[in-house]
């Protein structure tokens, strides 16, 4: 049973549908048009291309039906200092040279006289910067195997594109609002759910994906939550969709504002906006005056104000029931990665996945795996706070001074020594991607790795300059985003 039919609900309706096809399981999605979903989760990340080869989906098709666009990385503007911006690239910057990794070699190398920005040795940046894409590829000798991509789409259009998905395969849909959950008198296992009707549609395992409230989880079974405020402070946003403009950028751009941050999601037949902040520090007005005055097209709707406390499910499982999505915590959209939360809780839980003894000790790897991962990404986000320079804001002041996790101040500590880093456990951002937000927010390591000083700096010069320079040819001859896309896989009613 799945209780709920937004982003996490179909998503896992399809992907069990589709390893559970002996047709001895019977899977059933319970949602409510009344309700309705909250519809703003559009950027992601690019283990979503891992979850469509799963589904079989075949990409321009997934493309068409969601107005979607590609994606190669997010733009951070006005998060270091003001006036300065970075990108956070999809893909690798330059390559490891002999065993150091590579941005130690250019830390290095700048220190002697190297005149190229960590950005230009970064593929998918150089062709950001242009508005160009083509996939990536395979033969590790070209370029192009340097870059890697996701996916920007509309929310309402996604799930609606996983229903039809799910139902093919099997699912499915119940529509009505669950106004009660039955449970076992011995145990608390949940038996059912009971809709408005009285119906009682009945289970023996349960997904809650009712969003914010956890109608399973929370209010039924009562797992906790454990609020991550103190760190992440932001607990409102504002969005509104705005009219297309060109050109069609190929990613997603963040920019930090007086009490938070706005982003801006490019899909062909409209532009996505909001603006995510702590409404301590700006009012509801003053957040959705700013974020109306800094379209760079006109409004299609009126701005829709959301809620939500930033922290997760003590547990994710509980009993017969697993939370995705929103229903097993809030972490901002600042990485894009809620949607890929929801896909890395199914791929556990489809290793997992229970039979009628309902192991224990199933339940609680489930558990710890999903703690460490949800830590691991709070981290990374909370660096990007932690690591402001604006100055005059008590908001952004507040947050460059707070204390943070003893993991993330680990990290943080490594790289400000000598440029160390180690990628921990399972977790999901690498070397690159904490490089290019430590460097893109003027980290700088106050000593060189001394692995570093093994090469010649003439040669390596000459390997760098020579990078980048095949790094703009090869940029300049893909095709522009928008042109991929009109070739490829233009919107069914653009
Ligand atoms: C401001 C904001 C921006 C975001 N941006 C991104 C982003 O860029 N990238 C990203 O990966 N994620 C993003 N997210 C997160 C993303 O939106 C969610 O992870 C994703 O949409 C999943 O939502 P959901 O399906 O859990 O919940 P919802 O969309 O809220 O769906 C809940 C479902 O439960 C049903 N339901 C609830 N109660 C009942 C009931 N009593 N009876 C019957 N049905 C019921 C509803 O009808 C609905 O179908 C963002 C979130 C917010 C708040």
């Amino acid at each position: 049973m799945i209780a709920g039919g937004g982003t996490a609900g179909w998503m896992a309706a399809a992907a069990l549908a589709r390893v559970l096809s002996n047709r001895t399981t019977k899977i059933t999605l319970v949602e409510s048009e009344e309700i309705g979903i909250v519809g703003v989760g559009e950027a992601t990340i690019p283990p979503i291309k891992r979850f469509n080869a799963m589904l079989g989906i075949d990409e321009f098709d997934f493309l068409r039906h969601t107005q979607g666009t590609y994606k190669l990385g997010i733009e951070f503007v006005d998060w270091g200092r003001e006036g300065e911006r970075y990108i956070h690239p999809f893909g690798v910057y330059g390559s490891e040279i002999d065993g150091v990794k590579f941005h130690q070699v250019w830390l290095r190398l700048r220190a002697q006289g190297l005149n190229i920005a960590y950005e230009d040795l970064c593929l998918s940046i150089v062709a950001a910067r242009n508005h160009r894409f083509t996939p990536p590829n395979p033969d590790p000798r070209s370029p192009l195997s340097t870059l890697d991509y996701a996916f920007h789409f509309d929310a309402g259009l996604y799930a609606r594109y996983l229903r039809r998905y799910a139902e093919a395969h099997g699912v499915e849909r119940r529509e009505g609002q669950i106004t009660r959950v039955t449970q076992r008198a011995d145990d608390g296992f949940i038996t059912a759910l009971v809709m408005a009707d009285g119906t009682e549609i009945s289970g023996d395992f349960f997904v809650d994906c009712t969003g914010f409230r956890g109608l399973l989880i929370e209010e039924t079974l009562h797992s906790g939550y454990e609020d991550w405020s103190h760190w992440l402070p932001c607990n409102s946003a504002v969005a509104v969709p705005s009219a297309r403009t060109t050109p069609l950028l190929p990613y997603t751009r963040s920019t930090a504002r007086a009490g938070g941050w706005q982003w801006r999601i490019p899909l062909q037949h409209r532009t996505g906006n909001g603006y995510v902040f702590c409404n301590n520090a700006v009012s509801d007005d003053e957040a959705s005056a700013t974020l109306l005055a800094n379209l760079d097209g006109e409004a299609l709707a009126a701005p829709r104000f959301l809620r939500f406390t930033t922290g997760r499910r003590k547990k994710a499982w509980v009993k017969n029931c697993v939370a995705l999505g929103l229903a097993s915590g809030f972490l901002e959209p600042l990485e894009s990665t809620s949607i890929h939360l929801v896909q890395s809780g199914l791929s556990k839980l489809i290793a997992l996945l229970p039979d009628s003894s309902h192991a224990a000790h199933e339940r609680d790897e489930y558990n710890r795996l999903t703690t460490l991962q949800w830590e691991y990404i709070r981290d990374f986000i909370i660096l990007h706070y932690i690591l402001n320079a604006r100055r005059g804001s008590a908001f952004w002041e507040r947050c460059a001074a707070m204390d943070i996790p003893a993991t993330l101040r680990r990290k943080i500590d490594l790289f400000a020594g000598s440029g160390r880093m180690f990628r921990y456990d399972d977790e999901l951002f690498t070397d690159a991607n904490w490089s290019a937000v430590m460097l893109g927010q003027g980290l700088v390591p106050a000593r060189l790795d001394p692995l570093a000083a093994n090469h010649d700096v003439d040669h390596m010069i000459g390997l760098l300059t020579q990078m980048r320079d095949i790094f703009r040819q090869s940029a300049q001859q893909m095709p522009t985003h928008e042109g991929y896309i009109a070739q490829h896989c233009q919107g069914l009613s653009a």
